[in-house]
């Protein structure tokens, strides 16, 4: 597929899907990938998530791959273009706010592929920015689902486990779990 494209085509990619779907992990693959292939590859994430490292990309699986803390998505575009990136990864994009369309859409029409990882619902299970607007823009698309924990089968869901009513609320299993369609609880007041 990718190997027919034009030499300078850049293009978006995102991957989506719940928490402990993957989607982590295949950015991280992917990212690896090009790196193996002698691209040029800046990675990002958001300074709200430096959970697990500052300096690195960690999934659930604990596989990690270094990369840049930024706090806007304007830092993205500068810095991808100081190095001249031929591949931008992102993760956690839901933390970034709407400008990310913008800079993954520039970044692209420059040139470079951009892969973007985030959540596409929130714990309410409702679209969540930037992701939907990326999905429109983007020429490739995958959707991840983790395994439900109360029945197995695929999870499309994130669940709140604490009572928090933050939209943002940075944890991992502490606070949250994959659930499917039917086991999927909606918090109360949402
Ligand atoms: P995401 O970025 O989507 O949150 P990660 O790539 O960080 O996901 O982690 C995926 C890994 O999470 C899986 O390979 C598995 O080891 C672990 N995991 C933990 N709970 C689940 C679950 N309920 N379903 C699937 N994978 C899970
Ligand atoms: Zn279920």
């Amino acid at each position: 597929m990718l190997s027919i494209v034009p030499k300078g085509m850049g293009w978006i990619e995102v991957i989506c899907g719940p928490m402990f779907s993957g989607k982590t992990e295949e950015l991280i693959r992917r990212l690896r990938r090009a790196q193996i292939a002698r691209q040029r590859v800046a990675i990002f994430k958001p300074r709200i998530d430096v959970r697990y490292d500052e300096n690195h990309i960690v999934s659930h699986s604990d596989q990690r791959i270094p990369s840049l803390v930024v706090d806007t998505a304007q830092e993205i575009l500068d810095l991808s273009r100081q190095h001249d990136a031929q591949v931008v990864g992102i993760d956690e994009a839901q933390f970034f706010d709407n400008d990310l369309v913008d800079v993954c859409e520039q970044l692209a029409n420059e040139g470079r592929r951009v892969i973007v990882a985030g959540l596409d619902q929130d714990y309410r299970a409702r679209p969540f920015e930037p992701i939907p607007q990326l999905l429109a823009m983007a020429e490739y698309i995958t959707k991840t689902l983790a395994i439900c924990v109360k029945c197995g089968a695929p999870a499309s869901r994130t669940q709140r486990i604490t009572p928090s009513k933050e939209l943002v609320l940075v944890g991992a299993a502490d606070a949250y779990e994959a659930r499917c369609r039917r086991c999927y609880e909606p918090p109360e007041n949402a």
